[in-house]
């Protein structure tokens, strides 16, 4: 694939990718101010499973970004909204892949407070990407394209494609109400799950930061919790007595000694694997006051529509503060001020790499 250069940091992360600029280059529905323009913001090909195109706050400063995943380029063929591409039809999805997203730059430009896919958007889509390609956003937003007098290829997605899309809004709001559960008994998987983590580390509490990526995210704290219990009142437990000692911590007339606030991390990356790095990225955040932070493991995650990884879902993050992350970028907790405040950071990891699912999911692949 000529013009695509691999970073050490990240995959194919590129700024201002080449290919790009031709498409802003031999667009015909641009206008020269606008090509300019366009030209300016940052324009990348990731390794992801889709693109972005928009703006957001990195320190005080407003920035607009253009992302396209590398898939587009390398298996056209694969994308999940399309049917039966054809060779010549595959050829040009990378355009009109660009031209989308820029149509959301140009959107953004004209009224920072519009977004997705309204009418303003549609009006620079049709205007910019040219006729015999934009069926491709028929197969992408259905409903939507055909509202705006977008060409259709086939009608019969339509259907399909709003039930799916109306399922994911009721799996999300699902998942925002995943609060941290008090448990009345430990469980017998917990137990062993502990078992054999003490078991290697001489301490219940060592024991669970051991097996913790195996429990349930929901039930987690509570069990480091009664951990530390054990831990701070020299108590063990067994087979035979464990539900009765966990009655004893819940019962416990002093209440379980406030755990210190959790270390912050702030670079994600140096976790080995996905799911650690997921929970310590929303444990970190809650820890910093977005309190909505939650990781989801695969299995949710596909629930929701988000693909099979682990991510961190927080709706109050900084405004498309996660799709900043993947970028190699920094998400500021102070996204005004940037004064002095902890920011996070997210470089390459080794075995892994995030994609954000839209400014608020950040999902967490594996290599
Ligand atoms: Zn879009």
């Amino acid at each position: 694939m000529k013009n695509i250069k691999k970073t050490n940091n990240d995959g194919y992360q590129v700024l201002q990718n080449p290919l790009i600029l031709d498409i802003i280059d031999n667009c015909k529905g641009l206008t020269e101010n606008e090509k300019d323009k366009l030209k300016e913001i940052k324009l990348t090909i990731r390794k992801q499973r889709r693109g972005y195109g928009g703006w957001s706050w990195v320190g005080n400063v407003r920035r607009h970004y253009v992302t396209i995943p590398l898939w587009t380029l390398e298996n056209p063929k694969n994308a999940r909204s399309q049917k039966n591409m054809t060779d010549a039809e595959a050829e040009r999805y990378f355009e009109y892949y660009v031209l989308h997203e820029l149509a959301h730059v140009l959107q953004h430009l004209d009224n920072p407070n519009d977004s997705g896919h309204s009418e303003l958007f549609y009006s620079h889509f049709t205007r910019i990407c040219p006729e015999e390609i934009q069926h491709f956003e028929s197969g992408y937003k259905p409903r939507l394209a055909k509202a705006a007098g977008v060409p259709a290829r086939s009608e019969e997605k339509d259907a399909k494609f709003a039930e799916a899309m109306k399922e994911t809004a009721s799996e999300l709001e699902a998942i925002m109400k995943l609060e941290p559960k008090k448990l009345t008994k430990l469980g017998d998987r917990n137990y062993t799950l502990l078992a054999r983590g003490a078991k290697t580390t001489g301490d219940y509490l060592e024991g669970f930061y051991m097996v913790e990526e195996d429990m349930y995210i929901d039930e987690a704290d509570h069990i480091r919790e009664y951990c530390k219990w054990l831990k701070d009142n020299d108590k063990g437990m067994g087979w035979g007595n464990y539900e009765e000692r966990f009655a004893e911590f819940l019962n416990s007339d002093k209440p379980a000694k406030k755990k210190p606030a959790p270390a912050v991390e702030r670079n994600i990356a140096r976790f080995k694997s996905p799911a650690t790095a997921a929970k310590k990225f929303a444990k970190a955040l809650r820890a910093d006051g977005y309190e909505d932070a939650v990781a989801i493991d695969p299995k949710r995650c596909a629930e929701c529509g988000y693909g099979n990884s682990w991510a961190v879902i927080c709706e109050d993050a900084p405004y498309e503060a996660m799709v900043w992350l993947s970028m190699g970028e920094s998400m500021y907790t102070e996204p005004w001020t940037s004064n002095g405040k902890p920011e996070y950071k997210l470089m390459g990891a080794d075995n892994w790499y995030t994609e954000p699912y839209n400014s608020y999911v950040l999902c967490f692949v594996k290599d």
